[in-house]
């Protein structure tokens, strides 16, 4: 077993996976918990109607293998070298594949795709909302899995389905990752497939009968952290053990050390999402706020310890900026959004509502489209720009405050990490409008750091998870201002009204 400092040992070193929605990355860490080797490669995104987004399974697989081997190469390791593998992925998204073949029966849906909308208001008008919610702290929408799994198999009614295996990207990817041997997910992946019932923390019977999902077709549902399988020998030249598994929050949500109530973090990836953890208890949100599994792991008397979570997602953030970048050519680079919106002193009454894929947490409105409001002549791109970023903030503001209404004690301070959070605008506008304090560590790859930690720890790489995350350092912190006016904030939600139930 190591102490952070000892890397005399042959198995000296965890591998990490994050397989995001923008994408695929692997790190290499070292015993002290460095990064000795990395490796990332953007994912392909597939727009077949607008609301729809698809991923090809085979391109995040062999992507991942590229990774992998890039990541210890640069490294300068053998395969062998390595302890244990983490993996941590974006969530809800879903597929079907023969189990023969190995060959997907269609891309991945994608956790924004908003495809299962109809269905989705079918079961909200037959009255399913609360028992949905009861069962899964799930509330109703298309971005859970289950209607996506139903969608797929509607679309193949005429395949064998002994021959087929459904799964979330953590499942494809292990399943892969060990040759077809492993069939299985964590549970904080398999509760966010609106199918897992939170209390008994295994498939829910009355929901696999309501959707019609044969139970033989979904994996087996085993702790976060723990021996999954190994890979296979081919792949990388060695057997290692995969020894910890979690959705991509879930993941930073540990690598922030976010492990009891009152810890919580907010995460700046393609959307944004804040999670509090609250401890082994279900804590059930009267303002929107879904409940979730945190992680699990088998406790020495083997009995199951469960962490639970209370999650507000907002579906699009850093999405919006790639946007600007991809689609309306306003940045060249997602990074110069930040010397753009400097340019201004103010959003010239610009508002933007970053409602791509509907709006999720506090609105949960599948229907709302993104919209800009206040435009007049005088407009520059600059605005624009601002204005975009301004809306992740208000969006994070929104949430924060359901939290706070949630509980006893009000957020003091915000710990970030995802992409955008390299955004020192976003940053600085987001402890302005906060008012408390926004702290960033020199890692902002937390949620690798997440699957690293859980992954050595699970397998007694590492002994203490108190000292793994001790040791991140902050990189700045990001104290409030007093000059950003808050009737912009209620104008900005204003604009958020007038973008509800759009597409009804
Ligand atoms: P995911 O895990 O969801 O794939 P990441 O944490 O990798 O997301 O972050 C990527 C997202 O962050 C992209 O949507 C990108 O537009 C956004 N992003 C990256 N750098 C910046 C930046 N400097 N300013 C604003 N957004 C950024």
């Amino acid at each position: 077993m190591h102490t952070l400092g000892n890397t005399t040992q042959s198995l000296g070193y965890i591998l990490a996976l994050d397989l995001g929605t923008t994408g695929n990355r692997a790190f290499v860490f070292n015993a002290d918990g460095k990064i000795v080797g990395q490796a990332y490669k953007e994912l392909t995104q597939y727009y077949p109607h607008p609301g729809w987004l698809e991923h090809d399974p085979q391109q995040i697989w062999q992507d991942t293998c590229w990774v992998m081997q890039t990541a210890i190469r640069n490294a300068q390791i053998a395969a062998s070298a390595i302890a244990a593998l983490g993996l941590t992925v974006q969530r809800e998204t879903c597929l079907i594949w023969d189990k023969t073949t190995g060959k997907p029966l269609h891309k991945a849906i994608v956790w924004q795709d908003r495809r299962t909308a109809p269905l989705c208001q079918q079961l909200q008008q037959q009255g399913y909302a609360q028992e949905i919610y009861d069962r899964t702290g799930l509330i109703i929408d298309a971005y859970f899995s289950a209607t996506k799994f139903r969608w797929l198999l509607d679309k193949f009614t005429d395949v064998d389905l002994n021959n087929v295996l459904a799964g979330t990207i953590d499942t494809w990817v292990l399943w892969n990752l060990t040759g077809g041997k492993v069939h299985a997910t964590d549970h904080s992946n398999a509760s966010r497939t609106m199918l897992m019932n939170l209390k008994t923390c295994d498939w829910d019977e009355n929901l696999l009968e309501l959707f019609q999902i044969p139970a033989h077709i979904l994996p087996q549902i085993q702790p976060s952290l723990g021996v999954f399988g190994v890979t296979h020998a081919t792949l990388l030249g060695a057997e290692i053990p995969i020894t910890a598994i979690l959705g991509d929050q879930q993941a930073a949500l540990f690598g922030h050390g976010c492990d009891r109530p009152g810890l919580m973090k907010c995460t700046y990836g393609t959307g944004s999402f804040l999670v509090a953890h609250t401890g082994d208890k279900i804590v059930r949100s009267h303002h929107q706020l879904i409940s979730t599994v945190a992680w699990t792991q088998a406790n020495p008397r083997g009995a199951l310890d469960v962490g639970y979570g209370l999650e507000g997602s907002m579906f699009t953030s850093g999405a919006c900026i790639q946007w600007l970048r991809d689609r309306l050519k306003l940045i060249k680079t997602a990074a110069e959004s930040e010397a753009m919106a400097n340019q201004v002193t103010d959003n010239g009454g610009v508002y933007f509502v970053p409602a791509f894929s509907g709006l999720g947490a506090p609105y949960w409105d599948m229907s709302a489209r993104g919209a800009f409001f206040g435009i007049t002549a005088s407009v520059q791109p600059e605005h624009l720009v601002r204005a975009v970023l301004e809306a992740i903030a208000y969006q994070v503001l929104e949430v924060v405050q359901a939290i706070n209404a949630s509980s006893s004690t009000p957020v003091g301070r915000l710990s970030v990490d995802g992409g955008a959070c390299e955004n020192n605008f976003l940053m600085q506008f987001q402890a302005d409008v906060l008012g408390i304090p926004v702290e960033r560590k020199v890692m902002h790859d937390t949620t690798v750091q997440g699957a690293a930690f859980a992954a050595g720890l699970a397998v007694g790489f590492w002994e203490s998870y108190e000292a793994l995350v001790e040791q991140r350092q902050i990189e700045r912190v990001f104290e409030p201002g007093s000059d950003t006016p808050l009737s912009n904030f209620a104008t900005w939600q204003k604009a958020v009204k007038r973008t509800l139930a759009w597409e009804e």
